[in-house]
């Protein structure tokens, strides 16, 4: 009987600082001979401008086991997952970061659980080794608020860390969504899903390439591509403010008509409009968003190009 194959897949972003690192820990850990599971380690290189791509021909030519895929320009971290489930030729696949942040030790229980007949088994953080309190509290908010929004529960605590079945990644790869936000689409696609708790570790080297700009709008994809309630939102804050000012109007007419004290009003009309003026600015502004994900959408353009690869039958470069 031949035996399972595992395929790690690894986005990377200039880690050249942490690959050959990378590397080594994730043969000592799950390549070893006495294991009863064939390996493929999969880079995805989301076009770095260092020497990544030059480290990663390195490593293929030492060892069979690695392939990559390399992107003609920077497509971020969620389309170069969709690269690697399409690219993955394995049983179950593996997604973790190049920077060893996700420790390998822990796809050794994934691996067990998913043995036991588990379709996906997802890291969940029980600790966060060297990341700063913000990042920290700002991720707990986030998925507080996501869960609250989102009709498919998004776990707690987890990141993109974990090991897919074949049969789910063949339906992640059905998904062609644009704004991608990996950890919501797979508890979308259901089947027997647990958590296995690890603690996720610093950066072995390099830098994190989600300063909080990227941060921000990586939360937005998420809430707007798994939940339409900001959109209804600004239709309950349009009715809300359509009441208030109804109750204002009324205010007005009974200074004007029934009292003498009708003529210091100036205040009043300032404040209200502004109030609403920023009230329909902010329900566009939710609108516009969704609009432009609409936009994105429709022209239906793929999600990465890739300029090179090596070790598939469709090799490039
Ligand atoms: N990454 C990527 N493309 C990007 C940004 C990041 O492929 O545009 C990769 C990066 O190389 C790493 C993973 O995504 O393997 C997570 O990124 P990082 O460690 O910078 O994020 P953090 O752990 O700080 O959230
Ligand atoms: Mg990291």
């Amino acid at each position: 009987m031949s035996l399972p194959c595992i395929s790690l897949v690894l986005p990377c972003y200039n880690e050249e600082a942490v690959l050959e690192q990378t590397y080594t820990r994730l043969v000592e850990v799950l390549g070893r001979e006495e294991q009863d599971w064939e390996l493929e380690i999969l880079f995805v290189n989301d076009g770095s401008a260092d020497r990544t791509l030059e480290l990663l021909k390195q490593l293929r030519e030492q060892d069979e086991r690695v392939r990559f895929v390399s992107f003609s320009r920077n497509f971020g971290h969620q389309n170069a997952l969709a690269a690697g489930l399409a690219y993955a030729g394995g049983d179950a696949v593996v997604v973790m970061d190049a920077d060893l942040q996700d420790p390998p030790e822990t796809v050794l229980s994934f691996i067990e659980r998913w043995r036991e007949g588990m379709h996906v088994v997802y890291g969940q953080r029980s600790r966060r080794l060297g990341e700063s309190g913000f990042k920290r509290k700002s991720a707990e908010w986030f998925y507080r608020c996501l869960n609250l929004l989102s009709e498919i529960p998004i776990p707690r605590d987890t990141g993109d860390f974990r090991l897919i079945d074949r049969k789910v990644v063949e339906e992640l790869k059905r998904m062609p969504e644009q704004d991608r936000f990996f950890r919501g689409m797979v508890p979308w696609v259901g089947f027997n899903q647990c958590a296995v708790a690890y603690e996720r570790q610093a950066r072995q080297a390099g830098e994190s390439k989600y300063p909080l700009f990227s941060m921000i709008r990586f939360a937005l994809d998420g809430i707007s591509s798994f939940s339409i309630a900001p959109l209804r939102f600004a239709t309950n804050l349009g009715f809300a403010s359509i009441g208030l000012s109804m109750l204002g109007i009324l205010y007005a007419l009974f200074m004007r008509l029934l009292t003498s004290i009708w003529v210091p009003g100036w205040t009043f009309l300032v404040i209200t409009l502004l109030f609403f003026s920023g009230v329909q600015l902010f329900s566009l502004g939710i609108i516009g968003e969704y609009v432009g994900r609409i936009y994105r959408e429709v022209k239906g353009r793929p999600l990465y190009i890739v300029e090179e690869s090596q070790g598939f039958a469709s090799d490039k470069g």
